[in-house]
């Protein structure tokens, strides 16, 4: 089958590789009809993440079940459905609690060792294991491409707005307007906020945000600290979702939260430091909360019905729609910021 594999010199192509089989009787076979290109996906090509070449790309997919191992009764070959962007095992401790991002067993596909060495989805097949945790059913009325967006973005904006507990007489801003900060300002809105602030240095990242209501502010022209202190009579956001994973972002998150307020970090981080002064978090009594990997299977149910509902739609930020065989321009574009998202079709 054909697939997306990351080679020697840090660039993805596309070839062909041995197309998956039922490892367990656990496993599901799903045949890709819509993948996508994530900003996590670019980490490899950068050599942020170690990834084997030869390894399959990829981890945001919807498609058609077409085999399932002998233990999965919960999806049949022919259902419609989306793929969690990790996967989780569904029956431990943690994965009880709904903190299946925290799962003992706990991978990513296509993301490498530290994902757990799974072959990704931007494949025209995907092996899924625990199918029954990591498959949910698309509704017959909602097209794969809205649907995609379930299985990662979409349910993190879900999730990060969730964490920000956001009520409508509050002020919220989210910092970083890329796929899950554009998601996590529909979100918010979703969820009842009626005052939600965008900020990002990108133009275009800017203008899709305030198409779905948030008021735009460009970082890299005006003080986004004096921004929020304007608009809330010097007091500063009551919430802040950081939707980076920079120190930067983390700072302006801290710098324009009121005091009492709440920063939600739902950027992604790794290796980072950065210095705080504990009495500052302590005298402005901050409720940092790191949100930590979206647990997808906790809040993609409540995500379908709101996309369905079209409470959510994420479809704005869509710049690209190309086939599985042009990987890697959409690679490039994504990685150049000429593209906001990148659909791929197998
Ligand atoms: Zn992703
Ligand atoms: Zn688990």
């Amino acid at each position: 089958m054909r697939a997306v594999v990351f080679t020697d010199g840090g660039r993805v192509e596309v070839t062909d590789v041995a197309a998956p089989v039922i490892e367990r009787p656990t496993d599901a076979i799903v045949r890709v009809t819509r993948t996508a290109i994530c900003g996590s996906d670019l980490h490899f090509l950068h050599g942020k993440a170690p990834i084997e070449p030869g390894s399959v790309l990829g981890h945001e997919a919807v498609g058609i079940v077409e085999s399932i191992g002998e233990d999965v009764t919960r999806v049949r070959p022919g259902d419609r459905v989306v793929v969690s962007f990790h996967i989780a095992c569904g029956s431990c401790w943690f994965c009880r609690r709904g903190e299946t991002a925290l799962c003992e067993k706990h991978a990513i596909l296509g993301a490498g060792p530290f994902g757990g060495d799974l072959p990704g989805a931007q494949a025209e097949r995907v092996r899924v294991p625990f199918a029954e945790t990591n498959l949910l059913s698309i509704p017959d009325t909602m097209d794969d491409e809205r649907a995609l967006f379930v299985g990662d973005v979409l349910t993190t904006g879900v999730y990060a707005a969730t964490l920000a507990e956001v009520m409508p007489e509050m002020t919220s801003a989210v910092v970083g307007l890329g796929p899950v900060g554009y998601c996590t300002v529909q979100a918010l809105f979703a969820l009842g906020a009626r005052t939600v602030f965008g900020v990002d240095v990108d133009p275009a990242r800017r203008a899709v945000a305030e198409a779905s209501g948030a008021i735009a502010v460009d970082a890299a022209r005006v003080n986004p600290q004096m921004v929020l202190a304007r608009a809330t009579q010097d007091r500063g956001a009551d919430v802040v979702i950081e939707a980076v994973g920079t120190p930067a972002a983390y700072e302006t998150s801290v710098d324009i939260v009121r005091r009492g307020g709440r920063v939600v970090v739902v950027g992604m981080y790794a290796g980072e430091v950065t210095e705080l002064q504990l009495g500052v978090y302590w005298a402005r009594a901050l409720d940092v909360r790191f949100a930590g990997l979206c647990p997808t299977h906790a809040y993609w149910e409540r995500t379908m019905a709101l996309l369905a509902d079209g409470r959510l739609d994420p479809s704005p930020i869509v710049s690209h729609r190309l086939s599985l065989e042009e990987a890697a321009v959409g690679y490039e574009l994504f990685d150049r910021r000429v593209a906001t998202k990148v659909l791929l079709a197998p």
